[in-house]
């Protein structure tokens, strides 16, 4: 299933690519693996990827010991404070970083590990109750600040669009995200490298792909639905 997946999601990346006269290697996918067993991870991995998705701090630490491939980890999903420490060395790039505190104490853990931890700071760019992400007029102050922080790198922006039944609706949220980077990379701020736009998710990356993202994240249209429950 996984193959036949991947397969299909290969073909709208080149599709969206094509159609608005990108590079495929513009574009790099992320599997959401999340809630799926390292099996299905495995299988991922035959099919050459090596880009993986995951939003809790444990089920990152239980795959990096379990998934013998060397493969790159991202942390997707809200983070603490208090368990920064244990995935800082252990993920090449964390796209929810939504608060100075937060980048305070990834800066810090960074330095006691001998890293320099890569971040994307998450954007509520739609400004909805139920997200985390810092809101839009904040973000150029917020990297003003986090820039100075010398364990940590901003290279980008990363963004949960709404979960819409019509995936053309998030277009106008994708805009905005990308002229807010756009806006700051401009800036050429010391240590901070603007490059990556991660945006995007089964419902929707095709739009994002078109407005610009560097980074989609697939989960359900990669390892089908997730099932919470066991
Ligand atoms: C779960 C998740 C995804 C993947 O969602 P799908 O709809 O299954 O593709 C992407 N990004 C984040 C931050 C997630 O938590």
């Amino acid at each position: 299933m996984v193959k036949e997946n991947l397969a299909y999601v290969e073909e709208q990346i080149q599709k969206a690519c094509d159609k608005v006269g990108r590079k495929r290697e513009e574009v790099t996918l992320i599997a959401v693996s999340k809630t799926k067993p390292v099996a299905l991870i495995d299988e991922a991995i035959d099919y050459g990827i090596q880009e993986f998705g995951e939003n809790k701090v444990q089920e990152i630490m239980d795959k990096f010991d379990t998934v013998k491939a060397p493969v790159h980890w991202h942390m997707i999903g809200h983070l603490q404070r208090n368990k920064v420490k244990y995935i800082v060395d252990k993920v090449c790039l964390i796209h929810s970083v939504d608060s100075y505190r937060l980048a305070e104490m990834i800066d810090q853990e960074a330095e006691k590990k001998g890293v320099i931890s890569n971040i994307l700071l998450e954007v509520n760019i739609a400004k909805e109750d139920t997200k985390f992400g810092a809101m839009e007029e904040d973000v150029p102050g917020l990297v003003e600040q986090i820039a100075k922080l010398p364990h940590v790198r901003i290279k980008g922006l990363m963004t949960i669009a709404p979960f819409v039944e019509n995936s053309e609706k998030n277009r106008v949220h994708f805009r905005n995200l990308r002229n807010l980077y756009v806006d700051i990379k401009n800036k050429n701020i010391d240590n901070v490298d603007m490059k990556i736009l991660s945006m995007g998710m089964t419902n929707d990356y095709e739009i994002a792909i078109e407005e610009g993202a560097t980074m989609i994240r697939v989960g359900t249209g990669i390892f089908g639905e997730r099932n919470y429950t066991i």
